[in-house]
């Protein structure tokens, strides 16, 4: 397992540590592992709900997610507060 410098990545929207987790196969784009904010006060996630609402009638919202190798910030599409959550890694301290 390669290491990956999550501690140093925090949310900018909301400020809490980014969790690593492992993006599903059907999802797969990029890198395999990624970071994203799953904290459900995060003002970005609340937000995106009434976002994706007034968009598309469609009732999901988004987490701030980062691609830790390229660098790259787009929104990670979650239906649930729950969504995802099964695929965060826990690392020993
Ligand atoms: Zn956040």
């Amino acid at each position: 397992m390669s290491e990956l410098p999550s501690s140093e990545h925090r949310c900018p929207h909301c400020d809490s540590q980014l969790e690593e987790f492992e993006i599903p196969n059907e999802l797969a784009w990029g890198d395999a592992t990624q970071l994203a904010c799953f904290n459900d006060d995060c003002s970005y996630f609340k937000e995106g709900w009434d976002w994706m609402w007034e968009q598309y009638r469609a009732k999901a919202s988004y987490r701030y997610r980062l691609c830790p190798y390229s660098g790259k910030v787009t929104p990670l599409a979650v239906w649930s507060n729950e969504a995802l959550r099964d695929r965060i890694i826990k690392r020993e301290n």
